[in-house]
């Protein structure tokens, strides 16, 4: 069986049309005077998905995000929460609970009395507090450094301390914004995969706010890419990558390369692209793109083979020259300057230690690639 990507995962509820989404955001706008941070922007979240919203810094991530916690009342439309409308709900009265970027954690107090206070206030008998913190200390692997304070921690062990006091109260929704900033790269990879499996662990539903894009990949069901106030599209990661709904969408997460062109002739299965200099190309997935219309091709990096010789069986094949190459260990990327002028990247994985068909500095080039390694776009 062929799938996008080369992920396959049974959870998908948004393809169900029988599924009740759990949080809906209807036509919501918010306006901050007569700026408008989120723009009329309609949106669906399933039951125990790991939902990311991932955007350009002040694209109206977080103002989404407070909206749903209570913090920020919309302008206008209506957030829903399983079916009931949240507005007028104070940010204490909703089952939903936010783990701040700062992670805002009490100075004074020690991990244990950290996780606590939100039960304590909460009314919860001691010996159950005492159960629960037990519990969340064990979660989240920090049973040893239960009577430290904050500062004697490190700080992916603070992160997990507020991970499991946000957790502690059992919400329904976690809500997390920026939830690895302040991790170094390797820590952030390896909370990460402790986030998945929490989420998993505890069957709740994450909404998290990112501006990385890999994060947003590795971590979430389902990606909501957004600007200036709205959706560019919600889609799973793979389907994001491998079938961006649009130029914004293709150029915002990973590299991609864009023939500009028209469509010379279309059939059931193909359509042949003309560019501008007369190069053809014929693709599958030719969209809705009729005869004549101006489109672009956009294809990722490692979908282009670069050799020295023409590949004898390859459909697409273009002429140029090695303009530049990087060497990075798991991979090499070639910059071709294609005869027409258009520079194109190709990324190869060096899955052996030595090449067969070495390339340098100003060799003449082929870049090739299959018909269905990318997809057509409107200009
Ligand atoms: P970042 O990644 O930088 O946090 P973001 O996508 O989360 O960005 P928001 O915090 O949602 O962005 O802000 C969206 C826009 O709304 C920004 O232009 C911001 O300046 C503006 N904004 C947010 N809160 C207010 C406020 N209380 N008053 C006025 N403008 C605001």
């Amino acid at each position: 069986m062929k799938s996008l990507g080369s992920i396959r995962r049974d959870f998908a509820p948004w393809n169900d049309p029988n599924a009740k989404p759990y949080i809906q955001f209807d036509n919501v706008t918010k306006k901050f005077g007569d700026f408008t941070a989120v723009n009329n922007l309609s949106l669906t979240i399933f039951e125990r998905e790991f939902f990311a919203l991932l955007g350009a810094s002040g694209c109206g991530k977080s103002t989404l995000l407070r909206m749903l916690a209570g913090f920020e009342e919309p302008t206008s439309g209506r957030i829903l929460l399983d079916g009931q409308d949240l507005r007028g709900i104070p940010p204490y009265r909703r089952p939903v609970n936010m783990m701040f970027q700062s992670y805002a954690l009490f100075p004074h107090m020690t991990v244990e009395n950290n996780i606590a206070f939100g039960l304590k206030q909460e009314g919860m008998p001691k010996p159950d507090i005492e159960k629960r913190v037990a519990e969340m200390l064990k979660l989240v692997k920090l049973e040893q450094f239960a009577k430290r304070k904050p500062h004697q921690l490190s700080g992916g062990q603070r992160q997990r301390v507020a991970l499991a006091r946000s957790v502690a109260k059992r919400p329904k929704v976690l809500l997390l914004d920026e939830p690895l900033g302040a991790l170094d790269k390797k820590l952030r990879e390896e909370t990460q995969f402790e986030l998945m499996d929490l989420q998993q662990e505890l069957g709740l539903t994450f909404v998290v706010v990112t501006h990385d894009q890999e994060e947003a990949m590795t971590m979430a069901d389902r990606i909501a890419i957004m600007d200036k106030g709205e959706v560019m599209q919600v889609a799973t990661p793979a389907e994001i990558y491998e079938a961006p709904a649009s130029r914004f969408v293709a150029h915002f997460v990973g590299n991609v390369n864009m023939f500009e062109g028209k469509v010379a002739e279309r059939s059931a299965n193909t359509t042949r692209i003309t560019g501008p200099s007369g190069a053809q190309i014929v693709v599958e997935n030719g969209g809705a793109a009729t005869a004549n219309a101006d489109i672009v091709f956009a294809i990722r990096p490692e979908k282009i083979r670069v050799s020295s010789k023409k590949p004898a069986d390859a459909v697409n094949a273009l002429e140029g020259e090695v303009y530049d190459i990087a060497y990075l260990g798991d991979m090499t990327v070639y910059h071709v300057r294609l005869d027409d002028g258009q520079i194109v990247r190709a990324s190869a994985l060096n899955a052996a230690r030595v090449t067969e068909d070495p390339l340098t500095w100003n060799d003449r080039a082929w870049v090739s690639f299959r018909p269905d390694a990318g997809v057509v776009l409107a200009r």
